[in-house]
Protein backbone atom coordinates (compact mmCIF):
# COMPACT_ATOMS: atom_id res chain seq x y z
CA UNK A 1 0.00 0.00 0.00
CA UNK A 2 0.90 3.98 -0.15
CA UNK A 3 3.59 5.09 2.31
CA UNK A 4 4.11 1.35 3.67
CA UNK A 5 7.86 0.80 3.17
CA UNK A 6 8.64 -3.10 3.29
CA UNK A 7 12.46 -3.73 4.64
CA UNK A 8 13.42 -6.88 3.59
CA UNK A 9 15.26 -9.04 6.64
CA UNK A 10 18.82 -10.43 6.38
CA UNK A 11 18.90 -13.89 6.00
CA UNK A 12 21.20 -15.22 8.23
CA UNK A 13 23.04 -18.70 7.60
CA UNK A 14 25.77 -20.09 9.62
CA UNK A 15 28.69 -21.74 7.99
CA UNK A 16 28.89 -25.18 9.59
CA UNK A 17 30.90 -28.11 9.94
CA UNK A 18 32.34 -29.71 13.12
CA UNK A 19 35.02 -30.84 11.48
CA UNK A 20 38.71 -28.04 11.05
CA UNK A 21 40.12 -27.65 7.84
CA UNK A 22 37.19 -27.86 5.56
CA UNK A 23 36.37 -24.80 4.19
CA UNK A 24 34.07 -22.70 6.87
CA UNK A 25 36.40 -19.60 6.89
CA UNK A 26 37.63 -19.48 3.26
CA UNK A 27 33.83 -19.96 2.49
CA UNK A 28 32.30 -17.20 4.88
CA UNK A 29 35.16 -14.65 3.66
CA UNK A 30 35.07 -14.91 0.21
CA UNK A 31 31.25 -15.82 0.00
CA UNK A 32 30.62 -12.69 1.89
CA UNK A 33 32.86 -10.40 0.05
CA UNK A 34 31.05 -12.22 -3.48
CA UNK A 35 27.86 -10.97 -2.13
CA UNK A 36 28.70 -7.43 -1.24
CA UNK A 37 30.03 -6.97 -4.55
CA UNK A 38 26.38 -7.85 -5.99
CA UNK A 39 25.86 -4.77 -4.18
CA UNK A 40 24.10 -7.23 -0.98
CA UNK A 41 25.24 -5.50 2.09
CA UNK A 42 26.90 -8.28 4.30
CA UNK A 43 27.85 -9.16 7.51
CA UNK A 44 29.96 -11.39 8.95
CA UNK A 45 30.16 -12.68 12.14
CA UNK A 46 32.96 -13.95 13.62
CA UNK A 47 31.84 -16.63 16.05
CA UNK A 48 35.20 -19.15 15.85
CA UNK A 49 38.07 -18.17 19.02
CA UNK A 50 40.51 -18.50 16.26
CA UNK A 51 39.51 -15.29 14.98
CA UNK A 52 40.36 -16.11 11.13
CA UNK A 53 37.06 -15.08 9.72
CA UNK A 54 38.63 -11.53 11.52
CA UNK A 55 42.34 -11.84 10.64
CA UNK A 56 41.36 -12.80 7.10
CA UNK A 57 39.15 -9.80 5.77
CA UNK A 58 42.25 -7.82 7.13
CA UNK A 59 41.29 -6.23 11.06
CA UNK A 60 43.87 -6.07 13.47
CA UNK A 61 42.72 -7.70 16.59
CA UNK A 62 44.55 -4.92 18.91
CA UNK A 63 42.32 -2.61 16.96
CA UNK A 64 38.74 -4.47 18.26
CA UNK A 65 37.37 -2.53 21.25
CA UNK A 66 34.22 -4.96 20.95
CA UNK A 67 33.82 -8.43 20.09
CA UNK A 68 31.65 -10.85 19.69
CA UNK A 69 32.45 -12.11 23.32
CA UNK A 70 31.23 -9.00 24.80
CA UNK A 71 27.98 -9.49 22.46
CA UNK A 72 27.30 -12.86 23.50
CA UNK A 73 28.43 -13.00 27.16
CA UNK A 74 28.38 -9.04 28.01
CA UNK A 75 25.26 -7.63 26.68
CA UNK A 76 27.21 -5.03 24.75
CA UNK A 77 25.04 -4.30 22.03
CA UNK A 78 25.43 -6.24 18.77
CA UNK A 79 25.43 -2.83 16.54
CA UNK A 80 28.05 -1.19 18.46
CA UNK A 81 30.48 -4.50 17.95
CA UNK A 82 30.50 -3.77 13.99
CA UNK A 83 33.19 -2.80 12.19
CA UNK A 84 33.63 -1.82 8.88
CA UNK A 85 36.25 -3.64 6.45
CA UNK A 86 37.71 -2.62 2.98
CA UNK A 87 35.48 -3.79 1.13
CA UNK A 88 32.70 -1.78 0.14
CA UNK A 89 29.27 -3.68 1.65
CA UNK A 90 31.17 -6.02 4.22
CA UNK A 91 31.03 -5.54 7.80
CA UNK A 92 32.33 -7.94 10.67
CA UNK A 93 31.40 -8.74 14.37
CA UNK A 94 34.97 -9.63 15.22
CA UNK A 95 36.12 -12.46 16.87
CA UNK A 96 39.34 -12.30 19.90
CA UNK A 97 40.86 -15.03 21.58
CA UNK A 98 38.88 -13.40 24.67
CA UNK A 99 35.90 -16.00 22.73
CA UNK A 100 37.78 -19.03 24.24
CA UNK A 101 36.11 -18.63 27.52
CA UNK A 102 32.88 -18.38 25.99
CA UNK A 103 31.97 -22.17 25.36
CA UNK A 104 32.63 -22.81 29.26
CA UNK A 105 31.16 -19.08 30.36
CA UNK A 106 28.09 -19.37 29.07
CA UNK A 107 26.55 -22.99 30.84
CA UNK A 108 25.34 -21.27 33.41
CA UNK A 109 24.49 -18.36 32.22
CA UNK A 110 20.70 -17.62 31.55
CA UNK A 111 18.56 -18.39 27.78
CA UNK A 112 22.63 -19.93 26.87
CA UNK A 113 21.60 -21.18 23.79
CA UNK A 114 19.51 -17.93 22.65
CA UNK A 115 21.79 -14.89 23.27
CA UNK A 116 23.53 -14.53 19.65
CA UNK A 117 19.39 -14.89 18.42
CA UNK A 118 18.26 -12.16 20.38
CA UNK A 119 21.86 -10.03 20.04
CA UNK A 120 21.38 -10.00 16.36
CA UNK A 121 17.24 -9.87 15.82
CA UNK A 122 17.78 -5.64 15.90
CA UNK A 123 20.44 -6.65 12.82
CA UNK A 124 18.39 -7.92 10.62
CA UNK A 125 17.12 -4.74 8.60
CA UNK A 126 20.32 -3.18 8.59
CA UNK A 127 21.84 -5.94 6.17
CA UNK A 128 20.90 -8.27 3.35
CA UNK A 129 22.91 -11.26 4.04
CA UNK A 130 24.60 -12.56 7.93
CA UNK A 131 26.96 -15.37 7.88
CA UNK A 132 27.96 -16.72 11.03
CA UNK A 133 31.65 -18.73 10.62
CA UNK A 134 31.36 -21.68 13.16
CA UNK A 135 34.07 -23.23 15.15
CA UNK A 136 34.72 -26.61 14.63
CA UNK A 137 32.83 -28.34 16.96
CA UNK A 138 28.98 -28.33 17.89
CA UNK A 139 29.17 -26.83 21.76
CA UNK A 140 27.19 -23.70 23.02
CA UNK A 141 28.61 -21.18 20.32
CA UNK A 142 27.67 -23.34 17.42
CA UNK A 143 24.43 -24.02 19.07
CA UNK A 144 23.69 -20.48 19.58
CA UNK A 145 24.75 -19.69 15.86
CA UNK A 146 21.84 -22.44 14.35
CA UNK A 147 19.27 -20.84 16.64
CA UNK A 148 20.10 -17.25 15.25
CA UNK A 149 20.21 -18.89 11.35
CA UNK A 150 17.70 -19.12 9.22
CA UNK A 151 19.73 -21.73 7.22
CA UNK A 152 22.75 -23.86 7.30
CA UNK A 153 25.16 -23.74 4.74
CA UNK A 154 27.63 -26.81 5.35
CA UNK A 155 31.15 -27.14 3.62
CA UNK A 156 32.05 -30.66 3.07
CA UNK A 157 36.09 -31.02 2.14
CA UNK A 158 36.24 -33.83 -1.23
CA UNK A 159 38.79 -36.34 0.90
CA UNK A 160 38.69 -38.96 2.92
CA UNK A 161 36.19 -38.98 5.40
CA UNK A 162 34.45 -36.34 4.30
CA UNK A 163 31.12 -38.08 5.38
CA UNK A 164 32.30 -38.71 8.62
CA UNK A 165 30.67 -36.48 11.48
CA UNK A 166 27.84 -35.71 9.29
CA UNK A 167 24.98 -37.53 10.96
CA UNK A 168 26.39 -35.70 14.42
CA UNK A 169 25.87 -32.40 12.56
CA UNK A 170 22.67 -33.53 11.00
CA UNK A 171 21.22 -34.86 14.83
CA UNK A 172 22.53 -31.56 15.87
CA UNK A 173 20.41 -29.43 13.34
CA UNK A 174 17.55 -31.65 14.13
CA UNK A 175 18.08 -30.85 18.28
CA UNK A 176 18.07 -27.47 17.33
CA UNK A 177 14.97 -27.32 14.75
CA UNK A 178 12.90 -29.27 17.37
CA UNK A 179 13.61 -27.05 20.92
CA UNK A 180 15.23 -24.43 19.59
CA UNK A 181 14.62 -23.19 16.29
CA UNK A 182 12.23 -24.62 14.09
CA UNK A 183 12.65 -22.01 10.96
CA UNK A 184 15.82 -23.63 10.44
CA UNK A 185 16.84 -25.31 6.84
CA UNK A 186 19.75 -26.73 5.32
CA UNK A 187 20.47 -23.66 2.82
CA UNK A 188 23.01 -25.86 1.10
CA UNK A 189 25.91 -28.24 1.02
CA UNK A 190 29.40 -27.02 -0.65
CA UNK A 191 31.68 -28.92 -1.84
CA UNK A 192 35.16 -27.58 -1.19
CA UNK A 193 39.01 -28.47 -2.02
CA UNK A 194 38.09 -30.51 -4.84
CA UNK A 195 41.05 -32.10 -6.95
CA UNK A 196 39.80 -33.45 -10.31
CA UNK A 197 42.71 -35.28 -10.92
CA UNK A 198 41.91 -37.45 -8.14
CA UNK A 199 39.52 -40.16 -7.68
CA UNK A 200 38.65 -40.45 -4.56
CA UNK A 201 37.54 -36.41 -4.99
CA UNK A 202 35.07 -37.18 -7.87
CA UNK A 203 34.15 -40.71 -5.36
CA UNK A 204 33.30 -37.97 -2.73
CA UNK A 205 31.30 -35.36 -4.63
CA UNK A 206 29.38 -38.79 -5.89
CA UNK A 207 28.79 -39.85 -2.67
CA UNK A 208 27.55 -36.51 -1.39
CA UNK A 209 25.18 -35.86 -3.91
CA UNK A 210 23.60 -39.24 -3.32
CA UNK A 211 22.72 -38.33 0.19
CA UNK A 212 21.81 -34.70 -0.16
CA UNK A 213 20.75 -34.83 -3.77
CA UNK A 214 19.45 -31.55 -4.71
CA UNK A 215 20.43 -29.23 -1.61
CA UNK A 216 24.28 -29.63 -3.14
CA UNK A 217 25.35 -26.28 -4.81
CA UNK A 218 26.10 -26.81 -8.22
CA UNK A 219 29.37 -24.66 -7.76
CA UNK A 220 32.13 -26.86 -6.77
CA UNK A 221 34.90 -25.21 -5.15
CA UNK A 222 38.60 -26.42 -6.32
CA UNK A 223 41.64 -26.34 -4.45
CA UNK A 224 43.30 -23.54 -5.64
CA UNK A 225 46.33 -21.46 -3.83
CA UNK A 226 44.93 -18.23 -4.26
CA UNK A 227 42.40 -18.88 -2.06
CA UNK A 228 44.74 -20.28 0.79
CA UNK A 229 47.36 -17.15 0.24
CA UNK A 230 44.51 -14.01 0.10
CA UNK A 231 44.27 -14.51 3.97
CA UNK A 232 47.49 -14.03 4.91
CA UNK A 233 46.92 -10.60 2.68
CA UNK A 234 43.89 -9.64 5.17
CA UNK A 235 41.80 -9.76 1.76
CA UNK A 236 39.03 -11.70 0.12
CA UNK A 237 40.11 -13.54 -3.02
CA UNK A 238 38.13 -11.32 -5.27
CA UNK A 239 40.68 -8.32 -4.29
CA UNK A 240 43.30 -10.30 -4.00
CA UNK A 241 43.44 -11.92 -7.18
CA UNK A 242 39.87 -11.72 -9.20
CA UNK A 243 40.76 -13.18 -12.05
CA UNK A 244 41.92 -16.78 -10.27
CA UNK A 245 39.81 -19.59 -10.28
CA UNK A 246 38.86 -19.05 -6.52
CA UNK A 247 37.25 -15.56 -7.21
CA UNK A 248 35.90 -16.84 -10.12
CA UNK A 249 34.20 -20.04 -8.21
CA UNK A 250 32.84 -17.70 -5.24
CA UNK A 251 31.31 -15.29 -7.26
CA UNK A 252 29.60 -18.02 -9.16
CA UNK A 253 28.52 -19.79 -5.42
CA UNK A 254 27.24 -16.04 -4.05
CA UNK A 255 24.90 -15.87 -8.23
CA UNK A 256 23.95 -19.27 -6.54
CA UNK A 257 22.77 -18.37 -3.32
CA UNK A 258 20.95 -14.80 -4.38
CA UNK A 259 19.16 -17.41 -6.83
CA UNK A 260 17.96 -19.93 -4.26
CA UNK A 261 16.52 -17.16 -2.18
CA UNK A 262 13.98 -15.85 -4.82
CA UNK A 263 13.29 -19.22 -6.11
P1 LIG B 1 37.82 -24.16 8.51
O1 LIG B 1 37.37 -22.77 8.77
O2 LIG B 1 36.70 -25.11 8.23
O3 LIG B 1 38.72 -24.67 9.60
P2 LIG B 1 39.49 -23.00 6.43
O4 LIG B 1 38.58 -22.22 5.57
O5 LIG B 1 40.29 -22.24 7.44
O6 LIG B 1 38.70 -24.17 7.15
O7 LIG B 1 40.44 -23.84 5.49
C1 LIG B 1 41.48 -24.66 6.01
C2 LIG B 1 42.77 -24.39 5.26
O8 LIG B 1 42.60 -24.74 3.89
C3 LIG B 1 43.17 -22.94 5.24
O9 LIG B 1 44.57 -22.86 5.30
C4 LIG B 1 42.65 -22.41 3.92
O10 LIG B 1 43.42 -21.33 3.43
C5 LIG B 1 42.79 -23.63 3.04
N1 LIG B 1 41.76 -23.69 2.00
C6 LIG B 1 40.43 -23.61 2.17
N2 LIG B 1 39.77 -23.76 1.01
C7 LIG B 1 40.72 -23.91 0.05
C8 LIG B 1 40.70 -24.12 -1.37
N3 LIG B 1 39.55 -24.20 -2.05
N4 LIG B 1 41.88 -24.24 -2.01
C9 LIG B 1 43.04 -24.18 -1.35
N5 LIG B 1 43.14 -24.00 -0.01
C10 LIG B 1 42.00 -23.86 0.69
MG1 LIG C 1 37.62 -21.57 10.48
Amino acid sequence: GEGIEVVPLARVIAVTNQKGGVGKTTTSVNLGAALASLGRRVLLIDIDPQGNTTSGIGINKADVKHCIYDVVINDVSAVDAILPTRTENLSIIPATIQLAGAEIELVPIMSREVRLRRAIQSLRGSFDYILIDCPPSLGLLTVNALTAADSVLIPIQCEYYALEGLSQLLNTIRLVQKHLNSRLQVEGVLLTMFDARTNLGVQVVEDVKKYFREKVYKTIIPRNVRLSEAPSHGMPVIEYDPRSRGAEVYMDLAREVVSHGQG
